[in-house]
């Protein structure tokens, strides 16, 4: 049996970005990715038509460019081919009536517009940005931190001092609040709420989740600061400049090689099975870049774990579905709203709050709603480059949120339950809706790709009935109970075994933060049992008071004990 130091189940970004910090470090680490490509949702391609390069899932890449890897390495992953292209015209939203709001990352043209559109929502719009700014300098730093750790509750002390109680209790307010309450509170028309609320449904929160407040808060402003980055070429340029790194470092990558499990000895993850029957050996480690339903339920299906985890894994909670549609144009969308709007990176139609509440409570009931929320994409607005000639476009369209399993349709019309035979009615319903917003669209149509949820699982586990970020992201599983209370500290409950993703700690999206933080958890606890033993020798005191240390960095997993 062959063996390594550390091996990393699955090649989505953070898996690659674990791998190459490893073998950057010394170790030598083999990345085993089931697909062809690398990448996970992070792909590019020519589905459409030679020439047209979609983004098959992910796009806005603005979490992978303020990650700590990204900060670190910024150079060395451009000489791997790694550019960004920026529009400074992040995003807008368009109504049924022919108008539209814009937010561009000219903050006073943005402020204008919003001042002529109704007085107290510009006014409103400033003092939100105000607490965002605050938030920013205070808590904004806990998303690339350990949880637990000592340097989390070092930055919250700071958090306190630098912005002072009383602005903490209002950020945490803030937080707390629903999408629906957050725009009743700082917003006149409901044109503002629409235009933050849509932001909610990019994760898995309808307008009336508690919590649900806190990603549009950050998105409105971060992305108006921003403007919006797509990946110069292709998403895929991110996992594959992060790979060839990794390879520069002596990682090994083996595509189309399935890990069926994880095989287990005295409590400690040795070695993985292919679902060819070949076995590796891990003498360090072995990370699943997985969700916790194809770690536990599939690759550790035979393996004894604690009642307590086996409860955690039991009620762990995907969100609802998604699909994509993916057109190639003739001719930008002929909007109806603002002339600017074909500029613009992301284009949102709900189009009103209660039609996202709607959208929302339909889909978690199984339900297909009649006006689901459209996030289109206009890629090749952004980045000229995915087309071949200037008149090509391409659309990216996300349409969230959606029932996972059929039971019913909102109108009444769609009669099939599996979305193998309903995609393309479905899409057409999408189309219509795009219709109305873009008069003409559909003869402006050269090739469709669809994908409905259940492509997304197939294509990728990770994806559970075509949730797109990983398990929902509501409070009970963020924070420190991403993806369970006592494991957000990247260990999983075996010895040398640990998980990364988007159904842990910071959460989905291309924040390549999990990866990173634990290839240091990793880093770190190594380094600490080569001080235990340098320890031993200078005497016992320094060895107890190196295991309490540890025991406090392991966060410890008491908790799993029935
Ligand atoms: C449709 C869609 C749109 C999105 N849009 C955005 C966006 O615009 N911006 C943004 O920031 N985020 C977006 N996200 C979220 C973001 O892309 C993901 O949260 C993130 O890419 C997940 O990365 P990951 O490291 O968790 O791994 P994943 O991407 O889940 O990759 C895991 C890899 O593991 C492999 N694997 C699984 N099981 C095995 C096995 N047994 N053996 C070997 N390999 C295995 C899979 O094939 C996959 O390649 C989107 C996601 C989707 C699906």
């Amino acid at each position: 049996m062959s063996s390594y130091d550390v091996i990393v189940v699955g090649a989505g970004h953070n898996g690659l970005v674990a791998a190459l910090y490893l073998a950057r470090a010394g170790y030598n680490v083999l990345v085993l990715e089931r697909n062809r490509q690398i990448g996970g949702a992070v792909q590019s391609g020519e589905i459409t038509r030679p020439g047209f390069i979609h983004d098959l899932w992910s796009t806005n890449q603005n979490l992978f460019l303020a990650s700590p890897v990204y900060k670190e390495l910024k150079d060395d992953l451009a000489r791997h081919g790694l550019k960004y292209a920026n529009s400074p015209n992040p995003y807008c939203c368009a109504f049924p009536n022919g108008t539209s709001l814009q937010v561009y990352s000219d903050t006073d043209k943005t402020l204008n517009q919003l001042r002529q559109h109704n007085p107290a929502d510009a006014e409103g719009w400033t003092a939100l940005y105000d607490h965002f700014h605050q938030f920013q300098k205070a808590l904004l730093p806990l998303y690339a931190t350990p949880l637990p750790s000592g340097q989390a509750g070092i930055k919250l002390g700071q958090a306190l001092t630098s912005v002072g109680f009383a602005e903490l209790v209002r950020l945490a307010r803030i937080l707390a609040s629903s999408t629906r309450q957050l725009g009743l509170e700082f917003f006149d028309s409901r044109e503002v709420r629409t235009l933050v609320a849509t932001w909610g449904m990019h994760m898995d929160f309808g307008p009336d989740v508690p919590g649900g407040a806190m990603f549009p808060f950050l998105e409105t402003f971060s992305d108006m600061e921003e403007g919006m980055n797509v990946a110069q070429g292709g998403a895929a340029k991110m996992p594959q400049a992060l790979a060839s790194l990794a390879k520069e470092h002596q990682a090994e990558i083996r595509t189309e090689a399935e890990v069926a499990r994880i095989i287990e000895e005295n409590g400690r993850a040795i070695a993985v099975e292919l679902t060819s029957g070949e076995r590796i050996g891990a003498t360090r480690a072995i990370i699943g870049n997985l969700t916790p339903d194809v770690l536990f339920k599939r690759l550790l299906g035979d393996v004894p774990i604690s009642k307590q985890v086996q409860r955690y894994v039991k009620s762990y909670v995907y969100g609802p579905g998604t699909m994509m549609v993916h057109l190639a144009l003739k001719g930008q969308p002929n909007w109806q709203g603002h002339p600017d709007m074909k500029d613009f990176a992301y284009v949102h139609i709900a189009p009103y709050v209660e039609n996202l509440a709607q959208t929302y409570n339909d889909s978690i009931n199984g339900i297909l709603p009649a006006d689901p929320l459209l996030i289109v994409g206009q890629t090749s607005a952004v980045d000229p480059t995915r087309t071949p000639g200037p008149d090509d476009h391409i659309l990216w369209i996300q349409v969230r949120t959606l029932p996972s399993q059929i039971q019913g349709d909102a109108r009444g019309e769609i009669r099939g339950r599996d979305w193998d035979e309903v995609k393309e009615p479905f899409a057409q319903r999408v189309l219509h809706k795009l219709d109305h917003y873009a008069p003409g669209i559909r003869d402006q149509i050269l090739d469709m790709t669809v994908y409905s949820p259940k492509d997304l699982e197939r294509h990728n586990p990770n994806l559970v009935g075509g949730d797109s970020i990983g398990g929902s992201f509501h409070l009970r599983q963020n924070f420190l109970f991403r993806p369970f209370p006592n494991y957000s500290n990247y260990r999983m409950p075996l010895e040398q075994l640990y998980m990364v993703g988007a159904g842990t700690w910071p959460g989905p999206g291309t924040n390549a933060t999990s990866g990173y933080l634990c290839a240091q958890e990793i880093l770190k606890s190594h380094s600490l049992t080569k001080t235990l033993v340098t320890g031993a020798a200078v005497g016992g005191a320094a060895i107890a008071t190196g295991m309490a240390v540890k025991k406090l960095t392991e966060g410890g997993h008491d908790g799993d004990r029935d």
